[in-house]
C-alpha cells in the first residue's frame, strides 16, 4: 500500500478554502470606493487640518520707532547706540562691531 505524501490531506485543504472564504467576505474598500472618497474631501475647501486654523491668531509685534540718539549699522541692520559708529560712509553709519 503506497502513500502519496504530495496530496494535501483533506483536513488540511479545508482549513485553507475557509480562510479564503474569509478574506472574500472581510469587508475591506476596493479601490474604486477609496478613490471616491479621495475626490469628495478635495472638493471641501481644501485640506482641512484640525487644530491648525491659526486665523484667529494674531502676531503681535511691538514697534519701537529709532530714537534720535540712535542708528542702523549699514552693515549688520542693527539699531545702535550713537555711541557704538565707527564709521560714518556718505549717509550710512557703521557700528564698532562690524568695522572691528
Ligand atoms: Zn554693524
Amino acid at each position: 500500500m503506497a502513500t502519496d505524501y504530495d496530496e494535501v490531506r483533506p483536513d488540511v485543504a479545508e482549513s485553507r478554502n475557509a480562510s479564503l472564504q474569509a478574506v472574500r467576505s472581510a469587508n475591506t474598500p476596493d479601490a474604486r470606493s477609496v478613490v471616491r472618497e479621495m475626490d469628495e474631501t478635495d472638493t471641501v475647501d481644501g485640506v482641512e487640518l484640525p487644530g491648525a486654523d491659526l486665523s484667529a491668531e494674531e502676531l503681535i509685534i511691538q514697534v519701537i520707532p529709532q530714537a534720535d540718539d540712535e542708528f542702523t549699522c549699514y552693515s549688520c541692520f542693527l539699531v545702535r547706540h550713537r555711541s557704538q559708529i565707527a564709521r560714518k560712509k556718505d549717509s550710512h553709519a557703521y557700528c564698532s562691531d562690524c568695522e572691528g
